[in-house]
């Protein structure tokens, strides 16, 4: 490295320049801290995005059913919409709603609406 006062050559250890005195301030030691702090911020860095993907998917991947229901009262459930994406499905006889279950009474008008992949529904 070069002196930055008066420009002399000088090795990579010195401290302070012999010729002019000026007093270096970037040692070998102190490279080597800077690197480590790069690296820890890295993975810092590394640790906030696991978080926030672990967030994301404790999030918007919580198990969905594949049933919609709505009127759910009096321990009777009406089938709104189905959002699987199976070919043949099964009307189930009680869905599960929380801690809670109820019996399928009816199924809405338009609950297999859009539902190009269903070819076949059975009976419970
Ligand atoms: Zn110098």
């Amino acid at each position: 490295m070069f002196c930055p006062k008066c420009g002399k050559v000088l090795s990579d250890t010195a401290r302070f320049c012999g010729n002019c005195g000026y007093k270096l301030k970037v040692s070998g030691n102190r490279k080597q801290t800077g690197v480590e702090t790069n690296k820890s911020i890295i993975a810092a860095l590394g640790c906030c995005i696991c978080f926030i993907i672990l967030v994301y998917f404790a999030v918007f991947h919580i198990p969905k059913s594949d049933w919609c229901y709505s009127d759910i009262s009096g321990g009777e459930a009406t089938i709104k919409e189905y959002n699987g994406k199976e070919n043949a499905i099964v009307i189930p006889e009680t869905v599960k709603v929380g801690w809670f279950s109820y019996d399928v009474t009816e199924i809405g008008g338009s609950a297999f609406e859009g539902c190009s992949n269903l070819t076949s529904i059975g009976n419970r």
